[in-house]
């Protein structure tokens, strides 16, 4: 059974997500898709079209103060600052690398910090957002999971980077658009933080919101298998996966969720997404370390994995970061594993690393976490398998609540 999200709300305590509902707090209007945004208006005794005008506010004008929401009346606009807000994290700093990469910290209150990254090209421009503080899914070479879990970021704190991005940008109602792609890339382990996610990423999509292209917006995971059944279901954007070994013993190693579901089961899942979804293909994330699945004969297991499948590997030469034992792969190296990919018959291109010099790179967001619970996935697997009934108390690590199984 699919456990499906409650859409249809009936009063104003229902219209408020888990998320934003603090005792006796005002509804952080930012973080209501749609729907629930009309739910909302609708539990005020107001017309529907008002949750319209709101989102026209929010995303096409960036404004998030109601006073000078002036085509509403004034006694919903009074009603508006009596009952809800529009919270955005705050920003605690801010750096620019040499290749104009600029990486912002945000807080998250009560000493949590969280990154995300904007990322210009001459034919785009792509922000990194981060959809937890901390991860708990310990991928051995990845520096937020050096940081342990602390805890879920809101709707509204994930569509909160966006709109504080462009405020930063400079975006101009009714200009060019400056952010053209969001990628979930940043910290943390987006499908373990479905029911935020979820509603985040239909603001991203919607039209009255950021109006992004479903292409345009890529969930990126380490692999949790029933989530990515359950996104079929929800929503179309693009999927990209982490995958990282040819193998499930190297994988295993690497991405430790993988003991939990192993690749065959990971790429039925992804495949299943691009039907489900009339998707193009599933963007397979392969980070090059050197010595550890770099070679040649890994290259062509992984070409028989994915011949004849709707993907596309994406290559990312390792970012270091401080304490770690792994080496990027030399540039030879990825070379020679891409064209191995290619003769395969696989697509397969090498992610530009960028922001490197101010640690923005894949990867190397850290945040800050402190009251951090430690949840490493790794250990907790390797304890679960000395236990009968293995791994069934990881579930807690990796998504609370979150128990959508097929
Ligand atoms: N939790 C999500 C998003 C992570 S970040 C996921 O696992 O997909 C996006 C990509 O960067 C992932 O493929 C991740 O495995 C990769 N990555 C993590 N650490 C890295 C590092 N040090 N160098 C290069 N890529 C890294």
């Amino acid at each position: 059974m699919i456990r499906r999200r409650r859409t249809i709300l009936t009063d104003a305590a229902a219209a408020i997500p888990e998320s934003t509902a603090a005792h006796g707090a005002r509804v952080n209007l930012l973080g209501l898709p749609r729907a629930e945004l009309e739910a909302f208006c609708a539990a005020l005794g107001h017309r529907t079209y008002r949750a319209r005008q709101l989102m026209h506010w929010l995303y096409k004008r960036g404004c998030g103060d109601f006073a000078q929401m002036t085509d509403l009346a004034r006694g919903f606009r009074a009603e508006l600052a009596e009952r809800a807000e529009v919270a955005l994290p705050h920003i605690l700093s801010e750096q620019q690398a040499a290749d104009g990469t600029r990486k912002w910290l945000l807080s998250g209150g009560s000493g949590q910090a969280f990154e995300m990254v904007y990322i210009p090209e001459p034919d785009r421009g792509t922000l990194c957002i981060s959809s937890q503080v901390g991860c708990a899914l310990d991928c051995a070479f990845c520096s937020t999971a050096q940081q342990g879990f602390n805890r879920n970021l809101s709707a509204a704190e994930i569509v909160g980077q966006v709109w504080l991005a462009n405020r930063e940008l400079g975006f101009v109602a009714g200009a060019e658009r400056i952010i053209s792609n969001v990628v979930l890339m940043g910290m943390g382990e987006p499908l373990a933080n479905y029911r935020n996610v979820l509603p985040a990423m239909r603001i991203l999509l919607d039209d009255l919101g950021f109006d992004l292209s479903r292409r345009r917006v890529t969930l990126s995971t380490s692999g949790l298998v029933p989530q990515i059944y359950r996104l079929a279901e929800d929503i179309n954007v693009a999927l990209a996966v982490s995958l990282h070994a040819p193998d499930d013993a190297l994988r295993n190693e690497l991405v430790p969720i993988n003991r939990r579901h192993p690749i065959a089961e990971l790429l039925d899942a992804c495949w299943h997404y691009i039907d489900e979804q009339n998707g193009r293909s599933v963007t397979i994330e392969y980070v090059m370390l050197d010595g550890v699945n770099d070679s040649p004969v890994q290259a062509r297991a992984l070409a028989r994995l994915l011949a004849g499948h709707p993907a596309k590997v994406n290559l990312i030469p390792f970012n270091p970061f401080p304490g770690t034992g792994f080496r990027r792969s030399s540039e030879q190296a990825i070379r020679s594993f891409r064209d191995e990919l290619i003769r395969g018959g696989v697509i397969a291109t090498v992610r530009r690393t960028r922001g490197e010099d101010i640690d923005a790179a894949c990867g190397q967001l850290v945040g800050r976490v402190s009251d951090r619970t430690v949840v490493r996935l790794g250990s907790k697997m390797a304890a679960a398998q000395h236990r009968p009934g293995a791994g069934r108390g990881v579930a807690s690590a990796v998504g609370p609540g979150e128990g959508a199984h097929r």
